[in-house]
């Protein structure tokens, strides 16, 4: 079968080997290149909490050998800050700390070495048939999947509908320079302005380090831009209660536009969208990426249990069995966004006792931990 892979991001490149491990004859295409960032010094802003389903995913398409850039974490301590509500999962392994570009470059190796075809091309768009129309040329593939990310501009341009999920927020990203340990531990703290998570990630030069993802309501994220960096590291230092000490940054901050959205359908004919460019969600837990990895692992079953089907099918089937995770998180996520940012009295008890029975009952954290990854 001849698959095309629009956009070479990880999931996309994910998404590559498990066709070509089908025995599809795979071409992948990204206008940015498919060059690996030399990565030196310290951890990158950009970072992901990767939960067990996708490293087994990883390891299985031969792009998973941790080395001391990636940083196992065993507990999970979350609070809100307006209450004394708490929750802590614990486990021999809840997942790894690794930075986005570090995964990028592991799936780029395995690519090359397997001699998947990448080609540096903007697709403009798709027909339903499957014929890809670039700049100087046409292509025809049985499937077409669509990985392009959050702008999803092919797949507008081929048919696809974008719903707009709402939740516009802002998150500040870095690294950080901790004055405690972080004994692998991530932590999360509901504020009032929003989810603040210190992510912990290996130690340099025998200082701690953490990752921060913040994600804010726009008003406060407008105010907090303002503030000169170790004003902002002040803040932070002081909103997570000193749970890590003080902070401070040891490289420039990120701001990253948030929002929620979905498509109207995932597959339209042999047409079939995965990754962020079906579903946008906010990192309040760091689902995004799991959430594709999720896709890639229901694509390669799908290749395994119907070997032989035509590339709609294929696409028919993994558009239906992902939308229910993918409407589940969603959900799950605007709820938590609303609950833990409310002050009204109701929804603060609501969240003090959701808190406390998750951390009595450990049926609940597994579901959470399950939802997660
Ligand atoms: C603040 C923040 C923190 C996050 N933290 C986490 C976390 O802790 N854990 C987690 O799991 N997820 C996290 N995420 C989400 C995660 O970053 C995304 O889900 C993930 O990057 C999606 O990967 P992707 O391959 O779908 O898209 P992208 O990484 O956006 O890749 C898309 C690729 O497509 C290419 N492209 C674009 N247009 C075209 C075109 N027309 N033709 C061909 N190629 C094209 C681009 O060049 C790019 O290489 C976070 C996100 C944010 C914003």
């Amino acid at each position: 079968m001849r698959t095309a892979v629009i956009g070479g991001g990880s999931i996309g490149l994910a998404a590559a080997l498990a066709c070509q491990g089908a025995g599809h004859s795979v071409t992948v295409f990204d206008p940015n290149g498919f060059v690996p960032k030399a990565l030196s010094g310290e951890a990158d802003a950009r970072v992901w909490a990767l939960g067990q389903k996708s490293t087994s995913l990883l390891a299985d398409l031969g792009a998973w050998t941790p080395d001391e850039r990636v940083c196992g974490y065993q507990s999970m301590h979350v609070i809100d800050a307006r209450s004394d509500a708490k929750v802590t999962f614990t486990e021999s392994s809840l997942g790894y700390l690794v930075e986005a570009d570090w995964i990028r470059n592991q799936l780029l190796t395995r690519v090359t070495d397997l001699g998947i075809h990448c080609v540096c091309d903007r697709v403009g768009s798709v027909s339903e048939r499957g014929v890809l129309m670039l700049p100087n040329d046409q292509v025809e593939a049985d499937l077409v999947i669509f990985a392009e990310g959050r702008q999803a501009q092919t797949a507008i341009a081929s048919g696809f509908e974008v719903v707009d999920g709402g939740y516009r927020q802002r998150a500040v990203v870095g690294t950080l320079r901790c004055e405690k340990p972080h004994h692998g531990e991530a932590f999360q703290i509901f504020t009032e302005y929003g989810p603040l998570a210190l992510l912990p990630l290996p130690n340099r030069d025998n200082e701690h380090r953490v990752s921060l993802v913040w994600s804010l309501d726009q008003e406060t994220a407008t105010e907090l831009q303002e503030y000169a960096i170790e004003a902002l590291a002040l803040k932070i230092s002081q909103t997570s209660e000193w749970m890590r000490g003080a902070l401070e940054f040891v490289n420039d901050p990120i701001w990253i536009p948030l929002s929620q959205h979905s498509l109207k359908r995932d597959s339209l004919g042999c047409l079939l969208a995965i990754g962020d460019t079906a579903h946008g969600i906010l990192p309040l837990a760091g689902l995004g990426a799991n959430l594709g990895f999720g896709d890639v692992s229901s694509l390669q079953q799908t290749l395994e249990r119907h070997p032989s089907a035509h590339g709609d099918r294929i696409a028919r089937t993994v558009a239906r069995e992902r939308r229910f995770d993918q409407r589940t998180v969603a959900m799950v996520m605007g709820l938590f966004s609303n609950v833990f940012r409310s002050d009204q009295p109701l929804l603060q008890l609501g969240r003090s006792v959701a808190l406390r029975t998750a951390d009595r009952h450990a049926t609940i954290r597994s579901l959470i931990q399950e939802l997660a990854g």
